[in-house]
Order: structure tokens, then C-alpha cells, then sequence
């Protein structure tokens, strides 16, 4: 079995065997960019190695002798050499990109003489000695599992006692002394000491990132990521190049275009005399890349141009990480870069504009569910007006947020989980330990750290709100205290964030969504060219409807017009007509009420336009009206001028066992075919009313929970009847129809004659699962997170469909609908409709339309090209 390949070897089409990284710096280094050499072992050996018990089989050692023998007579350096000793890089890399989740350990191969040799070749103790105690940190964490901060703290102590402000001050002597006392520390930490040969450290490194694939911060970002955990990660050898090798080496990070706005100008940071992880730890504060243009004006040319033609090649904007070592640039890894969802619509249009990519290559760019993040709300401008900001930091992450701040991990997550409340987590900087409290906070401010801190990296991928590097705030994790500009704060107060433009607030400001900008509105464009089904709004209010048409809806696929009703006044009436013993009582509060209702739908009707607008009549149960309690009783009785006693006859006679099966849907107008009435002259009266002003409306009145043909076509008849004696006594006519909702599953059974008495179908899958699968929509809380948990649901089938047995009901039913009436207009008016997965779905089985809460308008409209495509 081969298990090593050279870089030399590999492609960008390696993914699965080499990882990310590995495929990458194959591809780079057969294309001629300047790579440093090495070898990657696959994730094929991650896989032998679980299946040796957590240990590298033999025939891996054998290939890692081989590599490591062609890459020293490739490079001219060996392990060990008394005059060119090999140092080499180990870092893991995974098939889909896990930022920060594993391991990563450098300058393998200094040890007590290598480091003299090392200090004698370049002519440079400080560099020499700076490596070998880096080497000495990373090794003893990763390894050993010896933390981090003590080792920092060594450092910090002997920086304090010196009154250095930067590691850069750090002398000779005190490395030397640093690199002593970490050595110390391997014994008192590990009880063992740190291996001198360079051949024992480098498998070591590799056991240890083997094992980092199954740590519990690569579990968490591999469950929030839904990535597989079977995958395994590869390991990347590669000779060192050195970036703290004086005043004219460094290194950085870079993105081809802007991560955060998407920006088609080149963004990054880079840091003089250092190595590696200086730059992202956020310990020291990087230079924009912008000034490599003037300490090295050549150097910077020779890397806009690499990037340039590495973004061309890969068609997409890219992750640079580089380092120069002596004037001469090395890459060290390209892959295409994380984006928020506002950059990867710009970049996606901006690709397409540039002639990379294809109109539906950049549709498929695009994951509808991060659409939503771009609707990003911002403060409200008038509460903004009341507000100076506190402070300020880099924008890391766009959007706003206010909540409560915490400063760990663990307390963000109890505040989070156990009092419900809105979180902030506040630090000094966050590692990948922090990820459990990052995912459930509202937004991320870090006190230091750059654009590319991990902090910032991580929100972005999140689309959470991030302010760092905010100089004005200190946090003391032992006093639990956070000083934002002279100001103390203890977790649990309030604080705003404003990751758009790095601002803090103290307290909480209103927030407002923001509209959708131009390449959103291509996006939409396109997609709408490309999909053909259709995307409806469920909108109940005007509120609702106008900001549905501002994200592109095509009309309203689902008015629940009981909505309409829980407004004081109107409930009033409603109770009046509910309580009222025949139809003689009823007509009174009837007649308040069809006005009232026939002002709402003249308001939708106008603002449609003439878009296709589809009104459901009455649904639930009617007891939902009444009050509950004593005190409710009291006051509802004075407000009608009632018997309390009455009334609470009548709510006991209005009582249901199980009122989702109950009394609700057309089984009322069976019952009270007033009601039905009532809102069908309110329906077709405003839809004339702006007919007669000269505007074509199309109302299609929808029938709720129909099991039959013959329950739908007596209620059809209803209202049929009541529609033709509107317009006779009018004298107008209108185009409209009546169709049913599909949420029975004995109307999908029989839904090719239900189709005969029935203009169109709207699938409600939210009853329609309900009754299918039998779990009560109102009370699945109790044991759907168990059944996730256990595997017994792969999703919760309220939220994407089931298409295994609610999807067959569905599949048949648009089957036998369309076998009465070929063209019957088909939607789907449940929550799933809304959900890209399942518009996939429904894209397969021919729905005409799907119908969602406006905020879901734009993802379903990217989903449903997505789906065509
Ligand atoms: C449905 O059941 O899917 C539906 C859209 O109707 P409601 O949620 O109002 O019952
Ligand atoms: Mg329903």
C-alpha cells in the first residue's frame, strides 16, 4: 500500500487521500510556485494507524525512511548533519479545511547540537536558539500535552522582569535561558524528557496529529460542520523555511480578495522576524500587507503575482500563507478561502463578471442557508443616535448583536444554555478550546489579535458578528472584570457589537435587518432565471408582504387569515360570534368582522400587483379564541356584557380532547358555513374593489385539512355559491380559483379525485408530518432531541422533509393530482418549504411552488436553482 507521496506527486484532485493542504501544495508545486519541499503521508495511514491501535504500521515507517532519505537528497540537509542539519514542518490537514482544529509543529529536527550547528551556519544565535525553544513549546503541547501557558508564562515572566514590551527584545541569554527552563519542564510536566533525536520527534509529531483527528475540539467543529468523522486527516512533511531569520525574513497570511466585504483587492498581514503561528496567535500586531510594498517593493510584486495566478488557476479567491526567508518568498499553502456569505455573493458575481466562472458555477458557489446571514441586522439608526460607541476594534465580522457578556467558554455556554440568555463572549483572544461557547454567542470581541486571528476566522465561518483587537479593553479572567475604555464590566451586564464596523456600546440596542444589496439582487436574478419553481411568501400582514416582495417573492402562497383575528378588537368579535347559539347571533359580529377583513386583503391584493395571492380560510380550533382561566372569564364576560357562567358553558362546550384533530379546518364551515362565507365576500369584495380601480387580481382561496372529495367539494360549493352571488349582485366578474391544502394523508391517497373539485394543491407538510409520522407538532420537544441523538431521525422532519414517507405520500399524491388534472398547480406551504434540502425534493417530484416566511424568500429562491441545476 502506498502511503507517502511526494509533492512532486500529487494533484488539487488528491483531496480525499491527501488532504487539503497536501493536494494543494502538490498542485502549487508542480505548477512551479515556490515551494518548500516534502512529502505527505495520507490519510490512508490515519486510517491503518486507528486500525493498528493508535500506531503507525510498519509499512508506514518503511515509506517515512524512504521520503525522508529522497527528500535530504533533494534538499542537501540530512537529520542530525554536523553541517546542514534538516529541520522540517508537520502539520495535519484534513480533507475539508478544519481551521485551527489540529496540530501543527514546527523546526522538527533542532536538538542540542543541530541548534549550535543551526547558530553557526546562519551566522544567528538569537534565530537559532528562538526556533529550538519554539520547537520546545509546540512539541511539549502537542505531544506531551503539557498547556500552553506555561510555557507562555515563562516567557511573559522573563519579559516582565526585563521590561520588554515584545518577544523581539528577547536576548541570546535569555533564550538560552528559556530553552533550559522549558526543558525543565518536560520533566516536571511529562516525567519525561525532550527526545533528541530528530528521527523519535518527527514520529512523534506525526502519532500526535494522527491523534488530534479525534480531540474534542475536532469533534465539536467536525459535528457543528456536519463533516464525516471517518475521513482521518493526512500529515504534511515539509522542509523548514525560516521567517525569524532576521530583519529581512517574516511571514503572513493572505487573502486574494477581501474575506469579510469580498472586495476584489488583495488582504493580509504579515510579521518580520517571526515564524509561523506569530501571526494568526495574535501576540503580536501585524502589518497590513499593503506596506510589504515598501520594505520589500520587489518581493511584494513577485506575491501579488503569485496570487494572482493562483487565483486564476483555481478559479476562486484564495488562503496564502507565505514566508520569506532572506529576501526570497516561499508559499507555504493555498486553498480557497473562507468567506462570509456577503463575500462569497460578491466574489461569486465579481468571478462571473471577470469571465473565471459560469453564471451557474457561481449560483452553485453559494450556501443558501448562509443567505440569510447577509440580510444581516444592523442597530436601529435612531437608537444608534442615543448610543457613542465605548470603544472600537477591527471589524472582524460583520452584522450587530447585543447580549450579555461572559468571559469563558463554559459560563458563555451555562448563561447560554441554562438561563436562555443572549451571550457575547469577551476575551483576550479565543483558541479552539473556545469553539462550544463561540458557536451560541450573538457576537465575538476579542481584546487582541488581527483580521486573521483565529477569533476572526472562526466568526466569520459562523457569520457571527466580531470586534477584535479592541485596544481599549483589558479582560482579567481571575477577577472577572473586563475594562472597556476606564469602564468595568462584569459578566452578565450588557453590551452591543457592531462587527460591520468594529464599535462597542455599552448596554442594548435595538437591532433592524438590513436590505439586499446589489449582488445579492444578481444572485437572485440569476437564480430565478435558472429555477423554475416557484417562491411564494407566507405572509399574514402587509408588514410581512412588503418586505417578501423586497427579497423577490412572486406572491403569497399562504395567508393563514386566523392570524388576521388576534388583535384586540377583532377578538372581541370573534369571541362575540363564537359564543352567539344560532346564525341569527352570529350575523352582527359577522357583518364587524367582513369589514374588517375585507380592509385586510385590499391591503395585500394592492400590494401584490396583480401577483398571484392565495388566502386560506379559517383553521384552528375554535376554543383557541376563548379565554382560559378565571380572571380571563371575568373580563371577557364584562367586555361582552355577558353571564360569566354563560361563557364558561360555552367554553367547556367548545373544549376538545385533541384539538389538532378536532374541530378546525373545513370541518367548521361544515359546522358554521357563515364563517367561511363571511371571509369569502371579504376576499372577492376587496379583490373587486381594485379590480373596478383597474387592477387584475387573482385571488385563490385555499380550503385547510381536507381528507375528501366529498368534505372538499361541499365546502367548494360554499363558497363557489357565495363568490357568484357577490359578483351578481356587483355586476363584475374576476378570474379566481379554489384549491385545497394537502395535509391529510388520506387527501394524498386520494388525491386524484380530491383533484377533480379542486383548482390547485398546497401541501401543508406541517400537519401533513404531524399526521404521518403521528408526532404531535406541539408537543415533539419532549423526545425529538432524543431521537436525533439516537440516530432514530437523521433531522427533525418538521424542518426538512421526510422523504422516505412523508415525501412518498407527497410524490404520489402530485402523481394522482396531475393524472385528474395535468396542469394542477402544485406548492408546498409547510415549513419545509423553505428549507434548501428539501426544495432539492421537491424539485424531483414536480411541485410548481414552494411558499416560506419572507426572511426564507432568497435562500429558497437560491435553492430552487440550485436544485434545476
Ligand atoms: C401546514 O400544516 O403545513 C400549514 C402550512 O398549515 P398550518 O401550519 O397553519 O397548520
Ligand atoms: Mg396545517
Amino acid at each position: 500500500m502506498k502511503y507517502i507521496y511526494r509533492f512532486e506527486e500529487g494533484n488539487k484532485d488528491m483531496r480525499r487521500l491527501l488532504g487539503g493542504k497536501g493536494a494543494n501544495l502538490a498542485q502549487m508545486t508542480s505548477l512551479g510556485f515556490p515551494v518548500p519541499s516534502g512529502f505527505t503521508i495520507s490519510t490512508e495511514a490515519c486510517q491503518a494507524f486507528y486500525d493498528n491501535g493508535n500506531q503507525l504500521n510498519d509499512d508506514t515507517l518503511e515509506q517515512i525512511d524512504q521520503a525522508l532519505d529522497q527528500l535530504s537528497t533533494k534538499v542537501g540537509k540530512r537529520f542530525n548533519s554536523p553541517d546542514n542539519p534538516l529541520l522540517v514542518s508537520v502539520r495535519s490537514g484534513a480533507a475539508i479545511s478544519m481551521p485551527g482544529m489540529m496540530d501543527t509543529i514546527l523546526n522538527i529536527g533542532l536538538n542540542d547540537q543541530t541548534v549550535k550547528t543551526l547558530a553557526a551556519i546562519t551566522d544567528n544565535e538569537r534565530f537559532a536558539y528562538d526556533s529550538y525553544r519554539r520547537l520546545l513549546a509546540m512539541f511539549g503541547n502537542v505531544v506531551y500535552e503539557i498547556p500552553e501557558d506555561i510555557f507562555d508564562q515563562i516567557l511573559e515572566d522573563i519579559k516582565i522582569t526585563n521590561h520588554y514590551d515584545s518577544d523581539l527584545d528577547l536576548t541570546v541569554a535569555d533564550l538560552h535561558t528559556i530553552v533550559g527552563k522549558f526543558k525543565e519542564l518536560y520533566i516536571a510536566e511529562a516525567g519525561k524528557e525532550f527526545p533528541q533525536d530528530p528521527k523519535v520527534q518527527l514520529l512523534a509529531a506525526v502519532n500526535a496529529v494522527f491523534e488530534s483527528w479525534n480531540n474534542h475540539r475536532a469533534q465539536v467543529y467536525r459535528w457543528e460542520n456536519h463533516i464525516a468523522s471517518d475521513l482521518g486527516t493526512a500529515v504534511n512533511v515539509q522542509m523548514m523555511v525560516f521567517g525569524n531569520a532576521g530583519e529581512d525574513s517574516g511571514t503572513g497570511v493572505a487573502f486574494t480578495r477581501n474575506p469579510a466585504t469580498g472586495e476584489n483587492k488583495l488582504f493580509g498581514e504579515y510579521l518580520l522576524n517571526a515564524q509561523g503561528e506569530d501571526v494568526v496567535a495574535g501576540i503580536r500586531t501585524p502589518q497590513p500587507i499593503s506596506t510589504l510594498a515598501d520594505t520589500m517593493p520587489d518581493l511584494y510584486n513577485e506575491f501579488v503575482a503569485t496570487a494572482k495566478k493562483l487565483e486564476i488557476h483555481y478559479r476562486d479567491m484564495q488562503d496564502l500563507e507565505f514566508t520569506i526567508e532572506h529576501g526570497t518568498l516561499y508559499m507555504l499553502q493555498a486553498r480557497n478561502g473562507k468567506r462570509t456569505p456577503t463575500a462569497a455573493v460578491k466574489i461569486a458575481v465579481d468571478l462571473v463578471e471577470e469571465g473565471l466562472i459560469s453564471r451557474t458555477e457561481a449560483l452553485l458557489r453559494i450556501n443558501p442557508d448562509s443567505i440569510g446571514a447577509i440580510l444581516y441586522p444592523e442597530f436601529d439608526e435612531e437608537a444608534l443616535q442615543q448610543s457613542q460607541p465605548a470603544a472600537s476594534g477591527l471589524p472582524a465580522s460583520p452584522g450587530a448583536a447585543s447580549g450579555q457578556i461572559y468571559f469563558t467558554a463554559e459560563s458563555a455556554k451555562a448563561a447560554h444554555d441554562d438561563l436562555e440568555q443572549k451571550v457575547i463572549l469577551v476575551r483576550q483572544d479565543t483558541s479552539p478550546e473556545d469553539i462550544e461557547g463561540m458557536v451560541i454567542s450573538e457576537a465575538i470581541v476579542t481584546s487582541r489579535g488581527g483580521m486573521t486571528s483565529h477569533a476572526a476566522v472562526v466568526a466569520r465561518g459562523m457569520g457571527t458578528p466580531a470586534t477584535v483587537g479592541v485596544n481599549d479593553l483589558q479582560v482579567d479572567y481571575q477577577n472577572g472584570v473586563a475594562t472597556i475604555a476606564g469602564t468595568e464590566l462584569h459578566e452578565g451586564d450588557w453590551l452591543s457589537v457592531d462587527g460591520t464596523n468594529g464599535n462597542l456600546y455599552f448596554g442594548q440596542i435595538q437591532t433592524n435587518d438590513s436590505k439586499v444589496n446589489d449582488d445579492l439582487s444578481t444572485i437572485l436574478d440569476w437564480s430565478k432565471q435558472e429555477g423554475d419553481l416557484g417562491v411564494y411568501a407566507n405572509a399574514d400582514t402587509p408588514a410581512d408582504f412588503a418586505q417578501a416582495l423586497k427579497f423577490g417573492a412572486d406572491g403569497i402562497g399562504l395567508t393563514r387569515t386566523e392570524h388576521m383575528f388576534f388583535k384586540p378588537e377583532r377578538l372581541l368579535e370573534m369571541r362575540r360570534l363564537i359564543i352567539a347559539e344560532d346564525a341569527e347571533e352570529r350575523k352582527a359580529p359577522l357583518a364587524e368582522l367582513l369589514q374588517m377583513q375585507q380592509g385586510d386583503f385590499y391591503e395585500l391584493f394592492r400590494l401584490s400587483e396583480g401577483r398571484s395571492v392565495t388566502i386560506r380560510l379559517l383553521d384552528p380550533p375554535l376554543h383557541e379564541f376563548l379565554p382560559h382561566d378565571a380572571k380571563e372569564i371575568a373580563q371577557v364576560s364584562d367586555q361582552l356584557g355577558i353571564d360569566p357562567e354563560y361563557l364558561v358553558r360555552r367554553v367547556d362546550a367548545l373544549k376538545e380532547i385533541n384539538p389538532m384533530l378536532g374541530h378546525r379546518g373545513d370541518r367548521l364551515a361544515v359546522t358554521f358555513p357563515d364563517i367561511y362565507e363571511m371571509q369569502v365576500r371579504a376576499i372577492i369584495g376587496a379583490a373587486l374593489e381594485l379590480h373596478t380601480q383597474g387592477l387584475e387580481i387573482q385571488p385563490h382561496i385555499m380550503i385547510p385539512l381536507t381528507g375528501s372529495k366529498a368534505e372538499m367539494s361541499w365546502v367548494r360549493d360554499i363558497v363557489v355559491n357565495q363568490v357568484e352571488s357577490l359578483f351578481n349582485e356587483q355586476g363584475t366578474r374576476l378570474k379566481y380559483t379554489v384549491g385545497t391544502m394537502m395535509e391529510i394523508p388520506r387527501a394524498c391517497l386520494t388525491a386524484d379525485k380530491v383533484a377533480e373539485v379542486s383548482d390547485f394543491f398546497s401541501f401543508g407538510t406541517n400537519d401533513l408530518t404531524q399526521l404521518t409520522y403521528g408526532f404531535s407538532r406541539d408537543d415533539v420537544g419532549s423526545f425529538m432531541p432524543e431521537y436525533i441523538e439516537k440516530g432514530l431521525l437523521k433531522a427533525d422532519p418538521f424542518q426538512t422533509v421526510d422523504v422516505d414517507g412523508v415525501g412518498e405520500l407527497m410524490k404520489m399524491a402530485v402523481e394522482k393530482g396531475r393524472f385528474t388534472k395535468p396542469n394542477l398547480p402544485i406548492g408546498v406551504c409547510g415549513e419545509v418549504g423553505g428549507d434548501p434540502k428539501s426544495i432539492e425534493f421537491f424539485e424531483s417530484i414536480n411541485v410548481s411552488y414552494v411558499s416560506c416566511s419572507p426572511y426564507r424568500v432568497p435562500v429558497a429562491r437560491l435553492a430552487a436553482a440550485q436544485a434545476k441545476i
